[in-house]
């Protein structure tokens, strides 16, 4: 087992390394990475077992699948009508209601079936019964059922780990602080930063709050890099990210647009409103033709076909994740969203995967990588190699 240093950086883009404020102590340049179609989500899972999302079956964080909901107790008519009601009374008894019934489902959700993945996503709360949430702690063992992650591989051998970050850990110094002593203690350390990504989505990109931030965070992985090689002279060192982040500029209010056709929600079709993307299930023919139609003169988006759904590693073979997937161009956002609910973000990633301003980095010391671009899920085999696993 070799010693080494894994760093996570959630949001860091490949165009913002190496730039004024962020410059790593590595001994070679950083690579290109290209990041999957999704969020966080995907992209952890791919990036912790060098699977794509059509081969775990994890992309989104929910998934459909009303037969095992935990909130199958919410699939009813009077909540959908209160729902619609709500929808339309003023912003403040909104807010109320979103609260009073975020805590209440908290609360017996814990009490039904204890599980640690419900946040607080602004999902309607009538349609959570058609939805079953993943285990959001990819760290937790077996999590990914059949599919080993890393974490499963270094505890089924004994590996001396430790893993710093999201859920337990979400504070970057502290990350950092325990970072420095997990270096002293363990052989192999992996550190998830992850409070650029929510900086960057709040006050975009090249905010003031953002360079601050990654001054922050160069002073901190610096730090760790220098102690984890002064301790560890033959240790390699990885750091990377998961994507960039791209200043968004329009808003589409697909769900008002697909609100104004004679179809219901709930019983003729589906939807989902991602920050990036609306998918839909359809329940009639009518819908299905109604709303690919409406898709199609969207301008700023565009409905994903099969073809281009099988090279992302998307087509799941079932309707877990939609009938349908429409994504918007980068810097458009779907406002409202059961992201961010009404506000809109300043910064976003979940757009295609070809566009530059989304691709991630990753660095290491010692041996380069012979390439200079390499996808999500060619990283795990980088882990493995770096770790000495056969
Ligand atoms: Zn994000």
């Amino acid at each position: 087992m070799n010693k080494t240093l894994i760093v996570f950086i959630d949001g860091l883009g490949y165009d913002r390394v190496n730039d004024s404020s962020f410059t790593l102590n590595l001994s070679n340049e950083p690579i290109r990475l290209t990041p999957a179609l999704g969020y966080s989500s995907a992209q952890q899972s791919i990036m912790w077992t060098g699977k794509m999302p059509s081969e775990t079956g994890r992309w989104s964080e929910l998934a459909y699948s009303p037969e095992s909901s935990p909130w199958w107790w919410l699939g009813s008519r009077y909540l959908m009508y209160l729902d619609e009601l709500v929808a339309r009374a003023p912003r403040k008894f909104r807010s109320l209601y979103e609260i009073v019934a975020r805590e209440t489902i908290r609360f017996l959700s814990g009490w039904i079936r204890p599980f640690r993945s419900y946040d607080a996503f602004a999902v309607p709360v009538s349609k959570l019964s058609h939805f079953t949430p993943y285990e959001s702690d990819i760290h937790q063992p077996g999590c990914l059922g059949e599919t080993e992650t890393l974490f499963d591989i270094l505890r089924s051998r004994g590996v001396n780990y430790r893993y710093i970050g999201y859920p337990d850990v979400k504070e970057d110094h502290e990350v950092h602080g325990k970072g420095m002593e997990a270096i002293m203690e363990n052989d192999v350390i992996i550190l998830g930063f992850t409070e650029l990504d929510s900086i960057e989505h709040h006050y975009g990109v090249d905010s003031r709050e953002a360079r601050d931030k990654l001054g922050e965070l160069n002073a901190f992985i610096n730090d760790l890099i220098a102690l984890f090689e002064s301790s560890n002279p033959d240790g390699t060192v990885i750091v990377f990210s998961d994507h960039g982040m791209s200043e968004v500029k329009h808003s589409i209010d697909v769900q008002g647009r697909v609100n104004c056709l004679d179809l219901r929600d709930g019983y003729d079709y589906l939807s989902f409103y991602d920050a990036t993307m609306a998918r839909f299930w359809f329940y009639t023919e009518a819908a299905e033709s109604m709303i690919t139609e409406l898709l199609r003169t969207i301008e700023g988006g565009v409905i994903l076909e099969d073809d281009e759904l099988r090279s992302l590693g998307l087509d799941f073979g079932d309707d877990a994740f939609g009938d349908l997937i429409f994504l918007v161009d980068e810097g458009f956002v779907v406002s409202p969203n059961y992201f961010q609910g009404r506000t809109v973000p300043r910064g976003m990633h979940g757009y295609h995967p070809r566009n530059p301003g989304q691709h991630a980095f990753l660095a290491k010391n010692d041996e380069p990588v012979p390439r200079s671009t390499i996808s999500m899920d060619e990283v795990f085999d980088i882990f493995i190699q770096a770790l000495g696993i056969t």
